[in-house]
């Protein structure tokens, strides 16, 4: 039986949508018809060849695509307490459910995990089918009556900035969160940091995208073309600097109008992955940081196990990642949705819902 994929057969090159086999289940796994997967800044970053600087470049003839939603096809004949027919989401961080990390809540950098959709013994979720290994360990059962494409970035972007506010900064209520880059991650943050009683100064040069942030809750915006300088403005908005500062995008100045944004004993979090100009190396003013006492803290995806303090948000309305889909594509036109990508051309989260 074959199914349709999306193959990234050149760096840069549009993805060739190519027929290939159906997965069978590893007896530890099951397989996923993909009803929704979103398109991430991390796919853009797969498909320009980046990340060979931390040992993290898509091989060629990858798969892409690690935020699917779906339903499960198949179950490999080890695993329990999960039905053909059940609805999930699938993280792209996947753990072995095994290793200390897994084991102690932290699957997310188990340390023999594979990154779904970015190497050969995970193809990603552009296709009409996904295999999950370690199923029991890192499927993640939906609550009835919410939506596959709502639930689309649920395996990365949305997640991420959950995990990034409130398990690395523990974000309080009544703080300030000073988010830099609205792109999906970082409208995501906006919407969730104000769920959690914060409030955000959003930062992006994109009026477009700073009025969908306002639209999502951020009480201040800041358009860096308009002012003197972020950390400034940021300052003026907050009173003393945020509590919390994101970079969501990864660039060089983000990151430094991010941490240089906080208040003394401030918190940042680094969940933007660099692209060709920085090559993983962002030069920071340690000093000042250690003066002071500035947290910076690197974010990866969320571990599995940590779904269940997202899910039931989602469920009764208090988190609503569907507010953040701007469009659903086919995958015919994933290509173009990553052209797209490198101008910063997109809005929100796109998710490809057509197979
Ligand atoms: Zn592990
Ligand atoms: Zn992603």
């Amino acid at each position: 039986m074959s199914m349709r994929a999306a193959i990234l057969e050149a760096y840069g090159k549009p993805l060739a949508v190519e027929s290939i086999e159906i997965p069978d289940p590893d007896p530890d796994g099951i397989v996923v018809e993909v009803e929704a997967c979103g398109i991430c800044r991390s796919d853009w970053h797969a498909w320009q060849g980046h990340g060979e600087w931390a040992d993290d470049q898509a091989p060629l003839g990858q798969v892409l695509g690690h935020e699917p939603a779906g339903v499960v096809s198949a179950v490999g004949e080890q695993v329990e307490g999960i039905e053909e027919g059940d609805r999930v989401a699938v993280p792209f961080n996947l753990g072995d459910g095994t290793c200390r990390h897994c084991v102690n809540g932290h699957g997310n950098v188990c340390a023999d995990g594979l990154a779904l959709g970015f190497e050969p013994e995970a193809p990603g979720a552009f296709g009409e089918f996904v295999h999950v290994p370690a199923a029991e360990y890192n499927a993640v059962s939906l609550p009835a009556g919410v939506d596959s494409i709502d639930m689309a970035a649920l395996g990365c972007r949305y997640v991420t900035a959950f995990h990034a506010l409130r398990h690395r900064a523990g974000v309080e209520a009544g703080e300030w969160v000073a988010v830099v880059g609205c792109g999906g991650v970082g409208l995501s943050a906006v919407q969730i940091a104000t769920a959690f009683g914060a409030s955000v100064v959003a930062v992006d040069i994109d009026e477009g995208k700073l009025d969908h942030a306002a639209d999502l809750g951020a009480a201040a915006t800041v358009n860096p073309t308009d002012v003197e300088a972020v950390p400034k403005a940021v300052r003026a908005a907050t009173g003393d600097g945020a509590h919390v500062s994101m970079d969501a995008l990864g660039r060089a100045e983000t990151c430094r109008q991010a941490t240089e944004s906080l208040r003394r004993r401030g918190r940042h979090v680094q969940v933007g992955l660099t692209g060709s100009a920085e090559r993983g190396s962002i030069p920071l003013p340690t000093d000042t940081m250690c003066q002071r006492e500035i947290d910076f803290h690197g974010v990866r995806g969320m571990p599995p196990t940590r779904y269940d303090e997202i899910l039931p948000l989602v469920e009764r309305g208090r988190l609503d990642p569907g507010r953040l889909v701007t469009r659903e594509v086919a995958l015919e036109e994933v290509s173009e949705r990553l052209t797209a990508m490198t101008d910063y051309e997109t809005d929100g989260i796109e998710v490809v819902a057509d197979f």
